[in-house]
């Protein structure tokens, strides 16, 4: 599942334009394709079409794993869930059948939403923050700080890894950033969060700011879904390492299911503590 680095990049190719594509701000949205309806989580499809033929993208913004685009006077929001990519294309190029949302915009241009596995999800809004403000804080966010975090981790009796892949606690880790950020950070996945000393939530803190940037700055990670580009699967310390010596140290990678997710961990490394 494409996660904050991934989600990340493809918002700034969108944003920015790129060598392959113009960006997409300032374009006014002509006419709106659908070709599966369940992509659609808000509202219905004839309502999603007459709502937003004539408005103008104002930019593109994320939130957690969250494209927000804010138009003339919507907001449209995209999820990709597992797989999945955002297109500016020809639009008279043919029509890709992994494409389930196409959005022509003017000069040309499309914007087509490619979702193999169809589980991402379209929402058009008058005020997302029923979606959004559901979200944990932003790890990169300067204003939120180490303390915030461990305010935030330490009343809490929950297993690292799925609390930290949780949402509602804090936006945008999935399976592979969190399997990164508990290695650098030293830390069993299975360890409870309120048992973690104020030094070892500063470094998983820390240890999380530095995977994200470090993911965004080599463009993500390709593996599993159609995306193209990012490049951070090849420093990877742990995830889909198993049984590969720790970089660190030696001992075999292992992996257990946490949370009925899989988890990598250098047990020598990521010792459970005792409480
Ligand atoms: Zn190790």
């Amino acid at each position: 599942m494409p996660e904050l680095p991934e989600i990340e990049t493809i918002r700034l190719r969108l944003r920015n334009g790129d060598h392959e594509s113009p960006s997409i701000v300032g374009r006014k949205i002509l006419s709106a394709r659908l070709f599966w309806n369940r992509t659609l989580a808000y509202p219905t499809p004839d309502e999603f079409q007459n709502q937003i033929q004539g408005e103008i993208i104002q930019d593109v913004l994320r939130r957690g794993k969250f494209f927000v685009f804010p138009l003339s006077t919507k907001y449209l929001l995209i999820h990709l869930r597992m797989s999945g990519d955002l297109i500016v294309e020809d639009d008279s190029y043919k029509v890709h059948k992994h494409h389930r949302l196409i959005f022509s915009l003017s000069d040309g241009i499309r914007f087509a939403f490619n979702n193999p596995r169809k589980f991402g999800r379209v929402w058009l809004l008058d005020d997302p923050k029923p979606i959004l403000g559901e979200l944990g804080p932003e790890p990169l966010d300067p204003d939120f700080t180490k303390e915030d975090f461990y305010g935030r981790l330490h009343p809490r009796r929950r297993q690292l890894k799925p609390l930290l892949m949780d949402q509602h606690f804090l936006a945008g880790l999935g399976n592979i950033y969190t399997d990164e950020s508990l290695f650098r950070a030293r830390l069993h996945p299975v360890s409870l969060a309120s048992t973690l000393t104020r030094l070892e939530s500063e470094n998983l803190f820390e240890a999380i700011r530095d995977v994200l940037r470090q993911g965004i700055l080599r463009n993500g990670a390709s593996i599993d879904w159609v995306y193209r580009g990012g490049d951070f699967q090849n420093y990877f310390f742990v995830y889909r390492r198993t049984g590969e010596p720790c970089y660190r140290c030696g001992t075999p990678i292992k992996r257990i299911i946490v949370g009925q997710r899989s988890t990598h961990f250098c047990p020598n490394c990521q010792r459970l503590s005792r409480d």
